[in-house]
């Protein structure tokens, strides 16, 4: 059976160690130039050799974004970058421009992945592109299973690689200038703030400040508000389409998240992988604990109907807060690095690379510089814990926390 390859977003190095800790076999991320302004989720140079030195001694492969669509003054920039990453020997380079795509062929030896910004929905167009040198094809978002297996069929020697978890557009693959106009955030590099997702109003010029409600029933206007892709429950038949990398949106995301949801597809791929396939409504479970809009299957089991919106309300759903992240072992104690609240008696739950959750009361804590005990500690400190369940360093631990954000967590 071929290896499918589990590719989690890495939007900063600490959510690389976490995405290959949780189980992802690669990553991708982007570099801080050809973006709009220099973000925290991208890497510096330091940080992109780095990412590849740390990848490839797990075994692990590492793919750059460089899905620009730049103007001709910034080819000579973008040579320079193609070629330093070509250096680094990053793993692939993932781009939808003709020219990007004609400027690694020509600099480099790199291996192409052909972005799902270049809206590949049919077997031809992958097939030029895989012609032209292209070695995978990240194919659009809006693609049924059939689809899928009918590109798959004509070009069996193409990777394909599709997305499984994460946030869809109302544009076909971030083909959209909302975020751009609206946050100068780019979501063709990476940076949309979903703008499609929130509440609008209507006011007059001649009357400021009075605003007049946009409705199309009595909850408000969702002709932009989509659901969030998750494939979980689809997930054998999106393998025996014939799919070669599953790739998971979200490089802004928090560390939870990426945590979560390498950790469930990890268990998922595994399950097929061993060729008893069982689904796990744990997995399910999983993917719930993180911060997420109402999930559907995305376009896997046809065009979206009017299922596919939100239609309530406009807000991010999660059943769990992280607490904190394991930084070391000391003396028998976990060194935590404290994220949200977290009191003496909270019922823990550690989230560890293994399959199923364990649960433990906390008991004893103490303050990491004083040493002195204590009954609570706030987001941004570092505590020392006790555990009744083996954690490892990278572990990270969450309470219960039925939670409802608008906008999302970020
Ligand atoms: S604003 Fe919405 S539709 Fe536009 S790119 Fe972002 S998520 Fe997609």
């Amino acid at each position: 059976m071929k290896k499918i390859e589990l590719l989690s977003p890495a939007g900063n190095p600490e959510k690389l160690e976490v995405a290959f800790h949780y189980g992802a076999d690669a990553v991708y991320l982007g570099g801080q130039i050809f973006t709009m302004r220099a973000m925290n989720s991208n890497f510096n140079h330091d940080e992109l050799k780095w990412a590849v030195e740390y990848s490839h001694n797990l075994g692990k492969k590492v793919y750059v974004t460089v899905n620009t669509i730049p103007f001709s003054n910034e080819l000579p920039a973008l040579e320079e970058y193609v070629k330093f990453l070509n250096t680094i020997k990053v793993d692939g380079v993932i781009v939808s421009d003709l020219g990007v795509f004609q400027m690694v062929r020509e600099n480099t030896n790199l291996n192409i992945s052909i972005s799902t910004q270049a809206s590949n929905t049919n077997w031809k167009s992958v097939k030029l592109w895989h012609d032209m040198g292209a070695k995978r094809i990240v194919l659009a978002r809006e693609l049924s299973l059939d689809d899928i297996k009918i590109i798959k069929d004509n070009v069996p020697t193409v990777e394909i690689e599709t997305f499984i978890h994460g946030a869809m557009c109302m544009s076909i693959s971030g083909r959209c200038l909302l975020s751009n106009y609206l946050t100068a955030r780019d979501a063709n590099r990476g940076a949309c703030a979903h703008p499609c997702r929130w509440k609008y109003y209507l006011m007059e010029e001649k009357r400021p400040g009075e605003f007049f409600p946009v409705f199309e029933d009595d909850n408000g206007a969702y002709i932009f508000d989509s659901k969030d892709i998750c494939t979980i429950e689809v997930f054998d038949e999106l393998l025996n389409a014939g799919v070669d990398s599953l790739k998971i949106e979200g490089r802004m995301k928090g560390i939870n998240y990426v945590a979560s949801v390498t950790k469930a597809y990890r268990e998922a791929l595994d399950s097929f992988e061993s060729g008893n396939y069982n689904y796990d409504s744990k997995w399910l479970d999983e993917l719930q604990t993180v911060s997420h809009r109402h999930y559907i299957p995305g376009f896997l089991k046809g065009k979206p109907d009017s299922q596919s919106h939100n239609y309530f309300d406009a807000s991010y759903k999660q059943t769990h807060k992280m607490v904190g992240k394991v930084e070391a072992i000391e003396a028998g104690l976990y060194k935590i690095a404290v994220r949200n609240q977290i009191k003496v008696g909270d019922e823990v739950e550690a989230v560890t690379p293994h399959p199923g959750i364990n649960k433990f009361i906390l008991g004893k804590m103490l303050d990491f510089e004083t040493k002195a005990e204590i009954s609570v500690a706030n987001p941004n400190s570092t505590v020392l814990i006790a555990s009744s369940i083996p954690l490892q360093v990278l572990d990270l631990l969450r309470v219960k926390s039925e939670n409802e954000t608008r906008g999302g967590e970020r």
